[in-house]
């Protein structure tokens, strides 16, 4: 014989794991009471719109809450739809029962929604007790014919009922604070408290008569109908800010999961100034009540910048409503948001780009931050990013698809230089061949570009490369037209000899069919690395390659390179230090002279020989 028994609870042990083991915080109690009040009034809003007889039908549809400080309480009051002594055993007297969950059902078989019912675990009443001495709930039901009741308990397993006279419809819950918990019944705390979780409650909300939720959850209602000036003083409120927002993104979308968000761009970037990292202030909502302010998964890092909130009427909360059950679909939350968040900037970039090029020199670099490390989007990212070329005018940006879409037909790779200044790039010796051939060349002038550049490694199929590599498939250069070119046994001649001065420190020595107006360059295999890359390597503790071996290519037709080779002959002590010096001024364009001492000397002892 099998019996079938149905699980034992103890009440007792109940309350005391939700009153000491559910929340976090004990201030969320007042989170919990404003969302049962705003229920309560959502719920007789429904009951209204059916046509019902209603108990003090005049009595606005509000929520109030009263300190006071001299006698330690808190007092939440709403007109809703009130309890009559079955409801109170239901509710208040069942432990996770809950009554809005039932009404949402209810209303669900009729045929109706109740969208902005917050309540569905039955627990979030007994969050009281965390502060409370004891609590006192007051109250009435809606119907014509009801009694006013007086439910109350200290939260230790029992409560009483009593019949009181006087009730107006709804319910008002005194909470007696505990001697510790006195705090809670100052109305700054009780502000801030309000501000922080139920900023954007359904209905009016008064502390000690003062309307607290001014600022509407704009992020609900339909676009075409909120003003731009609703979007300014949203964004203030909510990030707490004194600058403007620059953009924002409105967004709302239904499948694959319910989501409204709205993400600003702020004017102001205080990372610019150094004032340390900016702390990511993105908010989850659940039903515009605050879930988690600064939800640590959501946004990949480098969107710290943005500023706004979330909201999702399908996250799978937890029962202490702090966080969600689920935290893959927190991510894919997140990779919905960064997705149009990218696309959003796209469009900014082509539609607006003035505006968007005043953001890209204010927030640039926490793009360049998301290509280096947000693998998933780093191609869409790619797509943000802007720089000055060999061809656009000085200050001017360009996007890589505009730059793919300039390329020479036979040209199969993207270039790319570091300097930096346009103006040091353009006087440098890479440059010259680039130019002769009309092949645009992107110029980087930070170092962490270069980073950037090795992360993204291509565009479109197209791979980026630095235009100081060796072995690039470019056509040669004209001399200049007065320029005379040595003859070959000549220039071999010079390399023979720069190739035995300086040994295995070249890899070789060539005439260069890439150089006019500069005497020689370094060229290496592989893309050569900077002193500035190797820097950022090394503090990333990455492994460096501490010699590069490059080759030295120089000008026949420069007339430096005329002096060297009759030099060599007459005084070869004074054509090594000049073929030092020529060398050590290669690495320092191609910013691979880390120490320049040796350098600065050779020079004073050049200077001496100039009498
Ligand atoms: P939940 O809100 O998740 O349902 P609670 O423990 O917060 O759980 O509340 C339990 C139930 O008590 C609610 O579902 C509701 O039926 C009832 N209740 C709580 N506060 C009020 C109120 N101010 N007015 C009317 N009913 C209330
Ligand atoms: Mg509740």
């Amino acid at each position: 014989m099998t019996k079938t028994h149905s699980f034992a609870a103890d009440v007792k042990q109940m309350l005391d794991i939700v009153v000491h083991s559910l929340y976090t915080d004990k201030e969320v109690f007042i989170r919990e009471l404003v969302s049962n009040a705003s229920d309560a009034l959502e719920k007789l809003r429904h009951i209204q719109l059916s046509g019902n007889t209603i108990l003090d039908d005049n009595l606005p549809l509000e929520i109030n809450i009263q300190t006071d400080d001299q006698a330690g309480t808190l007092t939440i009051q709403d007109f809703g739809i009130g309890m009559d002594e079955a409801a109170l055993i239901e509710n208040l007297g069942t432990i996770a029962h809950s009554g809005s969950k039932a009404f949402v059902a209810a209303l669900k078989e009729g045929g109706n929604a109740a969208e902005n019912l917050i309540g569905q675990f039955g627990v979030g009443f007994y969050s009281a007790f965390m502060v409370a001495e004891s609590v006192q709930v007051y109250t009435r039901s809606w119907e014509p014919e009801s009694k006013g009741y007086l439910w109350e308990s200290s939260g230790t397993g029992e409560y009483t009922i009593e019949e009181v006279e006087g009730q107006r419809r709804g319910t008002k819950i005194v909470v007696k604070l505990k001697e510790d918990q006195k705090d809670f019944s100052k109305p700054e705390t009780v502000k801030s408290i309000v501000k922080r979780y139920s900023s954007f409650v359904q209905h009016p909300l008064n502390i000690n008569g003062e309307k607290q939720n001014t600022v509407q959850a704009i992020w609900l209602r339909n676009k075409n109908e909120i003003k731009e000036e609703e979007y300014r003083e949203f964004y203030k409120f909510q990030a707490d800010a004194f600058d403007e927002p620059r953009f924002w993104l409105h967004f709302s979308s239904d499948a694959p999961i319910n989501l409204n968000a709205l993400l600003f761009v702020p004017t102001e970037n205080p990372e610019r100034y150094g004032l340390g990292r900016t702390e990511s202030d993105i908010a989850l909502y659940c039903k515009k009540v605050l879930i988690d302010d600064s939800p640590q998964t959501l946004l990949p890092e480098w969107m710290r910048f943005v500023k706004g909130i979330v909201d999702s009427a399908d996250i799978p909360l937890n029962i202490s409503r702090e966080s969600m059950q689920d935290s893959q679909l927190l991510q894919k939350i997140g990779k919905v948001l960064t997705g149009r968040f990218i696309k959003f900037l796209q469009e900014k970039r082509t539609k607006e780009t003035e505006s968007y090029d005043a953001f890209w020199k204010d927030f640039g670099h926490y793009i360049k931050e998301g290509v280096t490390t947000d693998w998933s989007n780093r191609e869409a990212l790619g797509k943000l990013l802007r720089y000055e070329t060999s061809l656009t005018e000085p200050g001017k940006f360009s996007s890589f698809d505009e730059i793919a879409g300039r390329m020479k037909e036979e040209q199969k790779e993207i270039y790319y230089l570091l300097g930096s200044s346009r103006e040091a790039i353009e006087a440098g010796p890479y440059i010259e061949a680039f130019k002769a051939n009309s092949i645009e060349v992107v110029y980087l002038f930070e170092g962490v570009d270069e980073f950037v550049m090795s992360h993204l490694r291509e565009f479109d199929q197209k791979k980026l490369v630095s235009a100081d590599q060796e072995g690039l498939n470019l056509e040669s250069v004209l001399p200049k037209p007065d320029a005379v070119k040595m003859s070959d046994a000549e220039s071999s001649d010079l390399c023979e000899w720069l190739k035995a001065t300086f040994g295995s420190r070249l890899s070789d020595v060539k005439p260069s069919q890439r150089l006019v107006e500069n005497p020689a360059v370094v060229l290496s295999k592989d893309r050569i690395m900077s002193a500035n890359m190797r820097r950022i390597m090394k503090a990333m503790h990455q492994s460096v390659p501490n010699e590069i071996p490059v080759q030295l290519e120089i000008n026949p037709a420069h007339p430096l390179m005329h002096s060297l080779l009759k030099l060599k002959v007459e005084n070869e002590e004074l054509a090594r230090m000049v073929a030092e010096q020529i060398v050590d001024n290669c690495m320092l364009n191609a910013g691979l002279l880390d120490d320049t001492r040796v350098m600065v000397n050779r020079i004073y002892n050049l200077l001496e020989k100039v009498k």
